[in-house]
């Protein structure tokens, strides 16, 4: 650690680690973050930062005001935990049976706490920084909560920043891409009908379950032959429901799956596809099919000029930084602030070794040595900004 700002924030570590610790043990689900937010509006104010709460039902803006300028920068951490039972065996595990941050939402807070501690103590900008920390991540659109309680209009931002802790990168390595980093994420329920009847007499009924298993291998061959080899695009069906006993054929069967895509052609293109092949494919069979197609996340797009001042303050900082080849297939709700502002979602690494979990694993868990690097890095993507 070399810079003075890596100085403050490894003399803030003790702190922090203080604070995600307590946020680990107490983890809550998206909108219910009530201590979590409490929590954090309590630390802010006693730094002297004005504070505008129930934003997205839980969700907060801490306002931070430094110099003359109107100019802001956005900087945004997500506060909710996963329905999962955590099993890390550390001394500040969850004490709430079945839910734990397994996504690691409470190294995030805790990072942006510092780097709010941080600018507050040294106002060492020309503007303003506004502090979003956001509920239910986790599938239930917190972030378009706060973006429909006028997040933006109230709190204008010139560019916005995120970082989400990546278990799979070298513990504090810095990496982020232009454009697309992380996937659209779509949710699909085909529901057959057709006349069920005796198995003996298959002849008699239209089987659902034949129809829906061609459904299934139909849907699986999409991405292979309908999409241009040269995008990326998932499809996955992930249940199959139907039926009761051997000797039956059911009148309705269930299939539901997920659709991950980076572009919205691509996407409009699958979705498009998969409706004409569980038309077709029903027709086909003498059954009728249903489909419920819902777009829960879009992609995740990251501007390039935003990228740029993520990678030069990472090098000025730390003196690295990775461009990452490839977005990843999961999604990411800050998708829907970056479709409203400029910015940047950025991976922070935890390391292989003693964090070898995934996220979403029960034995998940912050890597504490990155509090003080993923801190840093937010301050001075703000303070760099607001010269
Ligand atoms: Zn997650
Ligand atoms: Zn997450």
């Amino acid at each position: 650690m070399d810079s003075p700002m890596l100085a403050a924030m490894s003399d803030l570590a003790v702190e922090m680690r203080a604070i995600r610790h307590d946020i680990h043990r107490h983890p809550e689900l998206g909108f219910n973050e009530l201590r979590t937010a409490a929590l954090v509006a309590g630390r802010l104010r006693a730094w002297g930062i004005t504070v505008h709460e129930r934003i997205g039902k839980t969700g907060l803006v801490g306002v931070l005001n430094a110099g003359t300028s109107e100019r802001a920068i956005g900087l945004r951490a997500d506060m909710d935990a996963l329905p999962i039972h955590e099993a890390t065996g550390a001394p500040h595990a969850s004490i709430h049976q079945g839910i734990s941050h397994s996504c690691g939402h409470d190294g995030h807070t805790a990072m942006l706490l510092c780097a709010a501690r941080y600018l507050a103590q040294t106002r060492r900008f020309n503007g303003r920084v506004h502090l979003i920390f956001q509920p239910a991540e986790e599938g239930q659109a917190g972030a378009q909560a706060m973006i429909d309680d006028g997040l933006f209009e109230r709190f204008p931002c010139a560019e916005i920043y995120a970082l989400h802790n990546w278990p799979s990168l070298p513990a504090g390595t810095v990496a982020t891409r232009p454009g697309p980093i992380m996937a659209a994420a779509d949710r699909f329920e085909v529901t057959v009908r057709g006349t069920g009847g005796h198995a003996a007499q298959p002849h008699l009924t239209s089987d659902t379950i034949l129809c829906a298993a061609q459904i299934v291998t139909g849907a699986n061959t999409l991405v292979a032959r309908r999409i241009d080899p040269n995008a990326a695009a998932v499809l996955s069906v992930t249940c199959i429901h139907g039926g009761t006993a051997h000797n039956i054929l059911p009148s309705e069967v269930r299939v539901t799956g997920t659709v991950r895509t980076f572009d919205p052609v691509v996407q409009d293109k699958i979705e498009a596809a998969l409706r004409e092949l569980v038309e077709g494919t029903a027709k086909a069979a003498g059954c009728t099919a249903a489909i419920e197609y819902v777009r829960y996340y879009p992609a995740t797009i990251n501007d390039a000029e935003c990228v740029k001042h993520v990678l030069e303050t990472s090098r000025a900082l730390f003196g690295r930084a990775l461009v990452s080849d490839t977005p990843a297939a999961t999604s990411e709700d800050f998708a829907f602030m970056l479709r409203k502002v400029p910015g940047a979602y950025v991976w922070l690494g935890q390391g292989s070794d003693n964090h070898a979990a995934s996220l979403h694993h029960p034995r998940y868990d912050f890597n504490d040595e990155v509090l003080a690097t993923g801190a840093a890095l937010l301050a001075a993507l703000a303070e760099r900004r607001l010269t």
